[in-house]
């Protein structure tokens, strides 16, 4: 059965009831109305014939007495008038007999009447022919006799009609009050069947509502599995039905999800399982969150160890730790040059060196979360550096002697033999000249720089003004800038403080920044040292206007050998390279800004002296 109908069923019942207690209220008023009406038509026209018969009876005897007093005429007359009112009412209630007994009453009121008319039209009139002579006795002895028991009789009518009456009146009483204490009980047991009714209805529509509520709570509250039972084929019970059929979807995407996220975490577990490199996540307390087993090997860490490690306890290196602190309070990436992310693990008898990279991990809702720290073991690397260091570096140091007699020998010959050779022999004896200068050069460069590199090189950190340095700086320039009219200028706060340095390594260093500026400017072009104080630092700079540098070179050209291309004025590639080592040997920085065009500046930092 569909809801309308249900609902509509509802209502028919409570119309039902509510009709039949009005149809009982009805009959019980037409009983009502019918007893009263039996009063009226049964008895009181009875009663209304007898009264007037008596009426009329009276005034008939009247008359009688009248024609006794002698007045004949009147008395007669007013006889024969009663007498039609009397037949005429005591032919009206021979038409009504409807009590039992009154049929006998009116026959014998009938009866006696007749009797009594006989009398008054016996020879000689009502008085009689042989007792003229005493009229009161005739009158006493055979009319009023008569008279009085036709009109006892007709009293009696009246009475036994009264009688009736009022027993049909008390008969009409009872059928009221029987009528007002039935309606009232069936108008009592209506309302409480459709009371019942109703609730039962609404209980019936309401109870599946109820449990699809319950449902849908629980649901929400996580509890996919919850089923409502389909009671009805209405449209509750579609509700219900369609209710579970989303519930047994949202159960399945759950699943499905849960699934996927499981089969997901396993993934990114084992890519980070199978990743050769050492990774650690800590948390942002600093405790190890989760750690790889090539970062177990590597920091020698057993499996299954208690309570989560800090970074102190596992980290041989303790400005590891502070580096990784600084990224959970700045949820930045520390920015430090790759030769300063080299630390050293000892593994027994061996020491492994590492590479790391410490990176800050943010969710989707950007709050920091942790930081990964990645572990890259470089010592094999790092061996082959320097075994090719060593290598340059002999090669280099076994090529310098033959090249330097080989550069004096021809140098003397252009000296002295020169003159006497043709001009084409001269040209080739100066460009062997030159070539042999030019290798001369590289095999210094790379000398010096492979034993920077080899960790060879001697520093003598000393506490020297940056003037100073400057000042050893421009004497080297000094013929040179002025044959190719280039200015230098040199901007120096007097009171910044000394920095410890090697003074002949930065000296170096800033000449061959010098030399190259100078190489690129064109003739009246400009270069200018400046020096400033930043935290623990002094900036040092090289400024010029020449060409600039493009932007994808401007880290590159500090490794060995990289030159930008189309720029290659006779260098050997290698001095940026020198100077980046030197840098790093006093525990500083170098980087360029520059701009295709708008000259470039080179800074490089030197921590100052205490
Ligand atoms: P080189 O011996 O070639 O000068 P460097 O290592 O000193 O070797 O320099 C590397 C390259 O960087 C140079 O070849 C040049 O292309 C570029 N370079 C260096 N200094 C400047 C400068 N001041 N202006 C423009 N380019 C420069």
């Amino acid at each position: 059965m569909t809801l309308k109908r249900k609902i509509l069923t509802g209502y028919g019942v409570s119309f039902v009831l509510m009709g039949l207690v009005v149809a009982w209220a009805i009959a019980n008023l037409i009983a009502l109305g019918r007893a009263t009406d039996a009063i009226l038509s049964e008895n009181y026209r009875s009663i209304l014939a007898a009264e007037n018969m008596i009426d009329a009876l009276e005034r008939q005897d009247s008359g009688v007495l009248l024609t006794f007093l002698g007045d004949d005429g009147e008395g007669i007359a007013q006889y024969r008038e009663n007498e039609a009112v009397f037949l005429e009412w005591l032919a009206r209630a021979k038409d009504n007999v409807t009590v039992r007994g009154e049929a006998d009453l009116v026959r014998s009121i009938e009866a006696d009447y007749g009797a009594y008319r006989k009398l008054f039209s016996a020879p000689g009139g009502p008085r009689g022919a042989e007792a003229a002579a005493r009229p009161g006795v005739r009158y006493q002895q055979a009319i009023h006799p008569i008279f009085a028991k036709v009109r006892q009789a007709c009293i009696d009518l009246r009475n036994l009609n009264e009688r009736t009456m009022y027993a049909a009146s008390v008969r009409a009483g009872d059928v009221a009050r029987r009528a007002i204490w039935s309606t009232a009980l069936v108008a009592a047991l209506a309302l409480t069947a459709a009371l019942a009714f109703s609730l039962l209805l609404s209980e019936r529509l309401v109870r599946p509502l109820r449990r699809v509520t319950e449902a849908s709570r629980k649901i929400s509250s996580g509890d996919y599995g919850v089923q409502v039972p389909v009671e009805a084929g209405d449209e509750l019970g579609n509700l219900a039905g369609e209710f579970n059929q989303m519930a047994r979807r949202l159960a399945s995407y759950h699943e499905m999800n849960i699934e996927q996220i499981i089969a997901e975490k396993n993934k990114s577990e084992a890519i980070i399982s199978s990743i050769e490199d050492g990774l650690v996540v800590f948390d942002t307390n600093l405790r190890v969150a989760s750690i790889n087993p090539a970062a177990r090997a590597l920091l020698e860490m057993p499996l299954g160890q208690g309570s989560a490690p800090s970074c102190a306890d596992i980290l041989p290196d303790e400005r590891l730790c502070q580096i990784i602190r600084a990224a959970v309070e700045n949820g930045a990436r520390p920015a430090l040059p790759d030769e300063r992310r080299v630390i050293a693990i000892r593994k027994g008898e061996t020491t492994k060196e590492c590479l790391f990279s410490v990176t800050a991990i943010r969710g989707g809702d950007r709050r920091l979360s942790g930081v990964v720290l990645l572990l890259r073991d470089v010592t094999r690397l790092k061996e082959v550096e320097r075994l090719k260091s060593e290598f340059v570096m002999a090669a280099s140091h076994e090529l310098r002697t033959p090249l330097t007699s080989l550069g004096m020998s021809v140098g003397l010959l252009l000296e002295h033999a020169a003159a006497g050779l043709a001009e084409r022999d001269r040209e080739l004896l100066q460009a062997a000249h030159e070539e042999v200068q030019r290798m001369k050069a590289l095999v210094d460069d790379l000398l010096d720089l492979s034993k920077i590199e080899a960790g060879r090189i001697e520093l003598e950190f000393e506490s020297v003004s940056v003037a100073t340095l400057f000042d050893h700086a421009k004497a080297v320039f000094k013929n040179q800038l002025e044959m190719n009219g280039v200015s230098l200028t040199a901007e120096l706060d007097a009171a910044a403080p000394p920095v410890r340095a090697d003074a002949n390594k930065i000296t170096w260093v800033l000449t061959n920044l010098i030399s190259n500026a100078l190489r690129y400017v064109g003739k009246g072009g400009h270069i200018a040292l400046a020096a400033s104080v930043i935290g623990p630092c002094a900036h040092l700079s090289v400024r010029d206007d020449g060409p600039g540098i493009p932007p994808e070179f401007q880290s590159k050209i500090f490794q060995k050998f990289v030159q930008v291309q189309g720029r290659e004025a006779g260098g050997t590639g290698l001095g940026l390279a020198i100077c980046k080592e030197i840098v790093r040997a006093h525990g500083g920085a170098i980087w360029v800004e520059s701009a295709p065009g708008q000259g470039s500046k080179f800074i490089f930092t030197l921590p100052l002296a205490r």
